[in-house]
């Protein structure tokens, strides 16, 4: 059982000096790499359950959940004896197969306004695709974003763009043309006035607007509903799209994602999914009216694909795990949110550390601050040592929280009973060995 106080980390020390040998920091993906909160990066050999087992042999209780897609546990028995029969019938055909339909009906079926849907394998791509898609429907070129709204590593939407971003404190990053960042408008979130600004001047050359359906790259800020409507209302009156990017909150914040607790009203005109939808192995998707997807080649002129889409076994990863995702997993997510956003309010007022809760449907994340967040500024106002030493007071106690003070916990359908009390023990530990 996770043992309380330093952990050994040779094997996880040597893994990185090799890795960097030969990988860019050590890291296939930067926040990875504990930049924000120092230390030693865990490299993992086996998990099960909410529990991570690392070289050393130390276990942790995960609170990342690979980032999201890990929503029934690790090495769920079920998703793992279907990829393992999907595995022994075929890695890759390289034409369609019946799994790849089966999941895009079970996507429609869920999402009520996509009709129609491809599948990718990522969340990159997605985004990349759909706004490809927004701009060949449209016949325009511009797009607007939200600050501290993450939707991958797309050049065009790398501007303010929180996770790894607001990580690392990068404003953008180097690499992108001017050209391509002169095509974004980056507008405040949650901010009404600032988007009427800009459709005002710049409506009728705007091809979309795209947006974390509720962010959850700088913590969780969920959008006011006023902000919601104004996004509809702007996009329809210019004749943009709006596309919710649900690749974090898709399938996660409720039975139907962010879409099921939304008050927009009407429905976005494009979604992303990702992370969920592919239960831990690399599929993503973008969908929704038939109409604008019917721009997609080969039925019609927006060039879009892959090698590896629709992959056999990763769709019955992702299959399985939408199967499995019940209203009893939900339950036992919003349980777990419960109890350790309770424990974390309860600990840090004890300690007297300022923190707030942002929360969206089954998911949260807790800001190190007095003040309200309501977009990336106010979450910039964090203390971000405090979230450091933190970390690293639940990370000695056995517990894995994601290594940035910008990212959402993440729980499980494994996070019940004995896990959640360790989990709560540990908080109340932390909080006070940080304010000892
Ligand atoms: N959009 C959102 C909302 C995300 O949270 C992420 C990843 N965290 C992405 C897009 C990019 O997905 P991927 O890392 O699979 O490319």
């Amino acid at each position: 059982s996770p043992a309380e106080g330093a952990q050994p980390t040779a094997s996880s020390a040597a893994w990185l000096e090799r890795g960097r040998a030969v990988i860019p920091g050590g890291v296939n993906s930067p926040v990875r790499a504990f930049g924000a909160v120092g230390g030693e990066p865990r490299f993992v050999v086996e998990a099960e359950g909410a529990v991570l087992r690392d070289v050393d042999g130390n276990e942790y209780l995960d609170l990342v959940g690979s980032w999201g897609p890990m929503i029934l546990g690790h090495t769920h028995p079920e998703v793992l004896e279907a990829v393992t029969a999907a595995a022994s019938r075929g890695f890759s055909f390289g034409t369609p197969n019946p799994t790849e339909v089966e999941l895009a009906e079970e996507i429609v079926r869920r999402i009520d306004p996509v009709e129609s849907v491809r599948l990718v394998n990522s969340g990159t791509e997605a985004t990349m695709s759909a706004l490809r898609l927004a701009r060949g429907f449209t016949g325009r070129e511009l797009v607007v974003k939200f600050a501290g709204n993450y939707h991958g590593h797309v050049d065009a939407l790398l501007a303010s763009a929180g996770s790894g971003l607001a990580t690392f404190a990068l404003p953008d990053s180097a690499g992108v043309p001017a050209a391509t960042a002169a095509q974004t408008l980056v507008l405040p979130f949650n901010d009404v006035p600032a988007l009427e600004a800009a459709f005002a001047e710049h409506g009728a050359g705007v091809a979309a607007v795209i947006v974390e359906a509720s962010p959850g790259n700088m913590g969780i800020v969920p959008p006011t509903p006023e902000f919601e409507q104004a996004m509809r209302r702007l996009t329809r009156e210019h004749g943009a799209l709006l596309i919710s990017d649900e690749v974090m909150t898709g399938f996660r914040a409720s039975r139907t994602g962010w879409l099921g607790l939304s008050q927009m009203g009407d429905a976005p005109d494009l979604f992303t999914f990702g992370k969920v939808v592919g239960g831990g192995f690399p599929v993503a998707a973008f969908g929704g009216r038939a109409e604008v997807m019917a721009q997609l080649a080969p039925a019609g002129p927006v060039y879009q694909a892959g090698t590896l889409s629709g992959n056999p076994v990763a769709a019955t990863a992702g299959l399985t795990t939408l199967r499995r995702c019940t209203d009893e997993v939900y339950a036992t997510l919003d349980h777990a949110r419960e109890v350790i956003t309770g424990a974390v309010t309860e600990a840090f007022t004890a300690a007297g550390i300022p923190h707030r809760i942002g929360r969206a449907g089954t998911m949260f994340s807790v800001f190190l601050t007095d003040a309200e967040v309501t977009d990336y500024a106010s979450a910039q106002q964090q203390d971000t040592a405090l979230h450091a030493r933190f970390f690293h007071a639940m990370l000695r106690r056995g517990v894995h929280l994601p290594p940035s003070a910008f990212e959402a916990w993440f729980v499980s359908a494994a996070h019940t009973g004995d896990v959640l009390d360790r989990i709560v023990e540990a908080i109340h530990a932390s909080a006070r060995e940080i304010t000892a």
